[in-house]
Parts: structure tokens; sequence; C-alpha cells
């Protein structure tokens, strides 16, 4: 494996050392404690930001302010008004992209050279899709059966105010995932970034306020998710949670939102399995499954963590596997000859090395990595090798938890029917690939598998037109496409006597 390091590019203007504040009805403002956080350069360590530490006071207040917006101003935003916000929004995120992406790397460490200079904003399409929506969102005439003549049909309404909350790992995309269908249909939002990376959500909320947005409308708040985070997901002005992060909290969210019986949608974590038939394409399934698992140093919800390899290329694939993961260039997420950055945070990095060493102690060969890198220039970041566990049984903790770090799992299979059933044995349902040449295969597997998405001879792609979501443990509700706004509406039926 080689390393580079050196931060290449130059930094963003909103980086400019003033404490970063909350977006609380159109205005700017310090946490009402004067609380503060710093935010972390997970390359070098280095802090590169103080934020607003928001509490129950903060989310009160933001809450009342989407409440303000949801019956004042933003009523008055006729569907093509909220269409054509929505674009230009699309469009200030395209203009800023570079400076957005060049956020997201320094705060949780992608590596910037995953996507190009200039190159079009997947988030922005996202936001361009929902455009379009917003101008077809209808309900129906339904027959009914009363004697006489009564008509019945269904309006849908926004659900209210939604409070989103999300993790570190997309941050630019996670943000735009829940502000994009909240615009299009017609309600408010607080939003609650994660700790770790906050700030690509703040600049996005400055955007947003250049596109003549009503104030209120959208309101952001940083801070810890016990403390902002809980407030909003008790809070009684609160009419939706849109949840993405971890099980565990989840879990905690649901019991939190359910004396006030919120609306719920939750997006979870997940152990993807990979299956690998001997008649695939190693040339395209050892890169494709490599970086199933690699891409943002594992930090992918539906990252393929569980790579199933029919018996006669098992040996093949594992060593192949190994050389792909030892090419990796590990580096600072800023050098644009990077593919595998720092993972987000300390606490993340001791998670991920407990696992590197649970591996080797359950029985798993390693085949390549294995371990931190804490040489050179990457001493002071969190780096750790793409790794390798072969020879891995389904009852070992790396089989079943989620590692949320670049691991990957190998585990052999002799025949469809087994994998199927070995594949299903988890408690989560995210998402499921298949590398085979054959279609039969394919259409067999992806029918068996329980989860919210397979992609066959591909990993990771994604189209705002398409759902993604859970099964099982991974949550539910759905993402993207037109599944997604049903989310955030209400359907209400009306009935007029019309003797
Ligand atoms: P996390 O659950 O620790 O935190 C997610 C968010 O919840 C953060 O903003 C955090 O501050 C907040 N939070 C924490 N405790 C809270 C509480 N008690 N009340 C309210 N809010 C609270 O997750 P993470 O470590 O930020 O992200 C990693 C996890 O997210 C992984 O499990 C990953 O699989 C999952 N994830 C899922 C998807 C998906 O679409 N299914 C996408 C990305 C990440």
């Amino acid at each position: 494996m080689s390393t580079s390091t050196g931060a290449l590019a130059s930094l963003p203007a909103f980086l400019d050392g003033r404490t970063k504040r909350l977006l609380i009805g159109g205005r700017w403002e310090a946490a009402a404690a004067g609380r503060t956080f710093t935010s972390i350069d997970p390359s070098t360590g280095a802090v590169i930001a103080e934020l607003a530490a928001a509490d129950a006071v903060d989310a009160d207040r933001a809450v009342t302010a989407a409440r303000a917006a949801l019956v004042g101003p933003w009523q008055q935003f006729s569907p093509r008004d909220r269409q054509a916000l929505l674009w230009a929004f699309a469009d200030k995120v395209q203009e800023h992209f570079d400076e957005l992406r060049l956020l997201e790397s320094l705060d949780m460490g992608s590596p910037l050279g995953r996507r190009r200079p200039g190159s079009r904003a997947w988030e922005a399409e996202v936001l361009r899709y929902y455009a379009g929506w917003a101008t077809k969102i209808h309900g129906e005439t339904l027959p009914n059966s009363i004697p006489g003549s009564v008509f019945s049909y269904t309006v849908k309404e926004p659900v209210g105010v939604v409070a989103a909350i999300v993790p570190w790992n997309r941050p630019v995309a996670n943000a735009v995932w829940k502000i994009a269908p909240v615009l299009a249909t017609g309600c408010t939002l607080v939003l609650k970034p994660a700790e770790e990376a906050s700030l690509a959500a703040l600049r996005l909320g400055e955007l947003l306020s250049e596109t003549g947005i009503p104030d209120g409308v959208v309101n952001i708040v940083t801070g810890e998710g016990e403390s902002v985070g809980a407030a909003l997901t008790t809070h009684p002005g609160v009419d939706k949670i849109a949840f993405t992060g971890s099980t565990a909290v989840g879990r905690e969210i649901i019991r939190a939102s359910a004396d006030t019986l919120k609306r719920v949608s939750v997006e979870l974590g997940g152990k993807s399995p990979d299956v690998v038939f001997a008649d695939a394409d190693l040339d395209k399934a050892v890169p494709g499954a490599g970086m199933g698992v690699f891409s943002n140093s594992g930090q992918t919800c539906c990252a393929g963590t569980r790579i199933f390899v029919e018996r006669p290329v098992y040996a093949e694939f594992v060593d192949r596997l190994s050389d792909f993961a030892s090419s990796l260039t590990v580096g600072n997420s800023l050098d644009p000859r990077t593919r595998i950055g720092p993972l987000v945070s300390q606490q993340q990095l001791t998670r991920v090395c407990e696992y590197l060493a649970v591996g080797p102690d359950e029985g798993a060969r390693t085949t390549a990595g294995g371990a931190r890198i804490a040489t050179g220039d990457l001493a002071a970041g969190y780096f750790v090798e793409p790794t390798v566990f072969a020879d891995v049984r389904d009852e070992m903790r790396i089989a079943r938890e989620e590692i949320f770090g670049p691991v990957a799992c190998v585990l052999p299979f002799d025949t469809l029917d087994e994998v199927a059933e070995r594949a299903n044995d988890s408690d989560y349902g995210l998402a499921g690939g298949i590398w085979t040449r054959d279609l039969g295969t394919a259409h067999r597997l992806a029918g068996r598998l329980r989860t919210g998405t397979v992609w066959v001879n591909t990993m990771l792609l994604f189209d705002p037109a398409v759902p993604f979501g859970g099964y099982k443990m991974s949550g539910y509700g759905r993402e993207m496409g037109p599944h997604s706004l049903e989310e955030y509406l209400e359907v209400k039926s009306v009935w007029i006597n019309t003797d």
C-alpha cells in the first residue's frame, strides 16, 4: 500500500475563523446558552472550526420558527413557486459545488479526488428532480357507494414541521435528501446535522437564504444528538422525524417520539451481502465488490461488507481482492491522489481498530491490511489500512455487526439456496449485491434477498428517481423517487353532499 500526504487545496472562505451559528427564522444566531464545540479535520486532527452547540432551548426556537413559516408566508408559495425555489437552490449548489466538496472533505475526510473539480453535482440533480415533483403532487377523485349524490376526493397536504436528524458520512447528500422533499411538499424543516460534520449543511443554509426562501422554512441547529437532537424528538411542535443514522439511535428516536405520536421514517445501519458467483467477470467483480466496501473508508450504510464467493473461485477472489485492497492509495482527503481517506473521528478509529483485533481473534485470516496507519504525515489522522478478512464464518462478530470502516469479510458458499439463506441471516436488510453473467441466477437471487436495494454487476449506484431504504432493522420509509414524497404528505379525504 502506498500513502500520500499534503493538503493541496486552499481553504474555503467559509472557514473564516468565526464561530458558526444556528440558522433560526432566517437569522444566524448563537446558541442560547452560548456553548460551542469544535470540528476536526480527520486527516490531521487539527481543529478547523468552532460551531454553536444548540440545546433544547434552541430546538424550541427553531421549531417555533418552522411552525410560524408553515402557517405564514410559506403557505403563499404555490407549487410553481416551490419548484422555482428548488431549481434556484440547485443552481446555487451547482455553482458552489467545488466549495461544498472541499468542506465535506475537510470535515469528514471523504477524498476530494472522489469527485472531479467542476463535475456536475449529483446533489443538484436531486434538487432538480424534486423541483419537478412540486407541481405534480395531487389527490384523487374516488367513487363511493353512498346513496344520493355524494362526491368524494382526496388532497395531499404537507405533514407539517419536519425534524431531520442526519449522520456525518455524506454531509451534502444527507442534508439535500431531506431538504428536497420538504420543499417539494410544502413542509418546513429543522435540520440537525451530525456533530462530526456540520459545516456543509451550514453552508447549504447560507446558499438557501440567497434564493429568497421565506424565513423559518429551513432552520439548521448544530450540536449534540443527546441534547438538541433528543429535544427535537419529543417536541410537541414537530410533526414528523426524518432520521438517518444508526439502528441503536433510530430505536431511541422511535421510543422518544411515541408520546407525541410523530410520523417517523428511519434510514438505519446495514451489513449488506455481496454475492460473487463462479461465472462472474472477476475483472469487474473484484474492484466492484472492493470499492463496494472500501469507498468512503467503509463509512457507507449500504457497503457490501459480507462478500460471499462461490467456492470454485474463492481462493482466486481472495487473492485478487487482497491485492486490490493493498493497491489503494490511503492519504489526506485533500490530496487528489487519495482513494481512501481517514475515518471520521478518533471514536470511529477506536471502534474500527477494535474490530481489526476481533477478526483474527475469532479465527478470520487477514489477507490485506489489518492495522492502523500511524506513520509519517498520517500519524495525527484517523487512518486504517483497507482490510480483507478471509475464511470468515457467519456467526463471527465481524460478519454480524456493522463496522463502518474499510473492512471486507469474505465467506465461501456452494449453492444459490444456501447463499440466499445465509445472506438473509442478518438483522439488517439495507442492500445486496450480485455478480454473475447468468441473468436467471441474478433474477432468482434478487427475488430472494430481503433487502431494500439489490445491485447486479455493480454496487452503490444511486439516482434521484430510484427509491432507497431498508427492510428489517435497516429501517422503514424510502428516500428518493416519488416514494420519498409520501413520507412528507398527509392524505385528507373530503366528502361533499351535493343534494
Ligand atoms: P448516529 O445514529 O450516532 O447519529 C446520527 C444522528 O443522530 C446524529 O446527528 C446524532 O447527533 C443524532 N443523535 C444521536 N443520538 C441522538 C438522540 N438520542 N436523539 C436524537 N438524535 C440523536 O449515527 P452516525 O454515527 O452519525 O452515522 C453512522 C450510522 O448511520 C451507521 O449506522 C450507518 O449505517 C447509518 N446510515 C444509514 C443510512 C441509510 O440511508 N440507511 C445512511 C447513512 C448512514
